[in-house]
């Protein structure tokens, strides 16, 4: 963005606009600089879209930076992130079971995490996903068998015609995808149902869960989770990556996990150009062997150069 542009919101919101790495941003430790910003109510995330609208700052809305690939020269529009009043989280008992109102900015495990303390059952699937609620909508985040669509009721939104409630039929989900990803509707704050359960068999499910998980997936490196989506028909991504001989393979600093070949690790002062290069061999050479054309979960953010063929 023009220093005109950023002096104008540095203006508008003061001490609220920071120039911050995105690297510190992203669970891949990915990622150049942009301007930050934190909205803290509805009200602050409406003028902030207004004010960059009128300046033509294009803006992006990012929740805990589990499922996105920044690029190095970093991104030239305003980063908002959310934060305050998106944090609140509201239980009601509802009928047999719960409803829960919850911010966009709410972490997902830790709402898994106290809902299986209630004895609320139906997201002990998430307890290890490490999205904001916001970000797992906009996804439509799920895990061995179970995802948001499942639980949501309705969701709150902001989007150019102002805010709205938009009941679950209307969210549009599908296998890791949702109205939100073709719109420009931010989710401010979302209701879930939720059944009644029993509070040590729900944590003894979510305990179970995070223990498969540190076994299958490679989480002492940074991550962002699945890279590629199932193909319909196909053998898993992991699969189809290892079975092309692909595990431990490196660009730069960027492997292919050992452990788990749908995931790419930052073995160590990976960019993402090597996380792309990888994401790219790792497309071609799955094609070359099966024939499956793989494509990306994981989102982008910035500019991406293609990389030249047989890197
Ligand atoms: C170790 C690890 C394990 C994972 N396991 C799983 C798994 O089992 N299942 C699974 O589905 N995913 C998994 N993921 C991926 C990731 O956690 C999910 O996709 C998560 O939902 C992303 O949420 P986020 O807040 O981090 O979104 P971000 O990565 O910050 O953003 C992703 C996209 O969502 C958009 N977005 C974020 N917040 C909002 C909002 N409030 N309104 C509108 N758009 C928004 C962003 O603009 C961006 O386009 C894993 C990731 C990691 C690192």
């Amino acid at each position: 963005m023009d220093r005109g542009s950023f002096d104008a919101l540095a203006t508008a919101f003061p001490g609220c606009v920071k120039v911050m790495a995105l690297s510190s941003l992203t669970t891949w430790r990915i990622g150049g600089e942009a301007a930050v910003i934190e909205a803290r109510s509805a009200g602050m995330l409406a003028d902030i879209l207004g004010r960059a609208r009128e300046l033509g700052v294009e803006v992006f809305l990012l929740g805990r930076g589990s499922n996105l690939l920044v690029s190095d020269d970093g991104y030239d529009g305003l980063v908002v992130r959310l934060a305050g009043d998106f944090g609140m989280v509201s239980w009601t008992r509802g009928g047999d079971g719960w409803l829960v109102s919850a911010g966009a900015a709410v972490t997902l495990p830790g709402l898994a995490g106290a809902a299986c303390m209630k004895g609320a059952a139906g997201l002990e699937f998430a307890v290890g996903i490490p999205g904001s609620l916001g970000g797992a909508v906009f996804m439509n985040a799920g895990a061995y068998g179970g995802s948001m669509a499942d639980r949501v009721v309705s969701v709150e939104v902001l989007d150019g015609n102002g805010f709205r409630t938009m009941d679950r039929a209307a969210c549009g989900f599908g296998y890791r995808a949702s109205f939100f990803q073709d719109s420009d509707a931010l989710v401010l704050s979302v209701l879930l149902s939720l059944d009644s359960g029993d509070r040590d068999r729900l944590m003894e499910s979510a305990s179970a869960t995070l223990r498969k998980r540190r076994e299958s997936f490679p989480l002492d490196l940074p991550n962002a989770g699945s890279v590629f989506r199932r193909v319909e028909g196909a053998p898993p991504p992991g699969k189809l990556i290892e079975d092309a001989g692909l595990k431990g393979r490196r660009v730069g600093g960027a492997m292919i996990s050992k452990l788990h070949a749908n995931f790419i690790v930052n073995a160590g002062g990976a960019s993402s150009s090597d996380v792309f290069g990888l994401i790219h061999d790792a497309g071609r050479v799955v094609y070359d062997a099966s024939g499956v054309s793989l494509r990306e979960e994981i989102r982008y953010l910035g500019s991406f150069e293609e990389p030249q063929r047989g890197r």
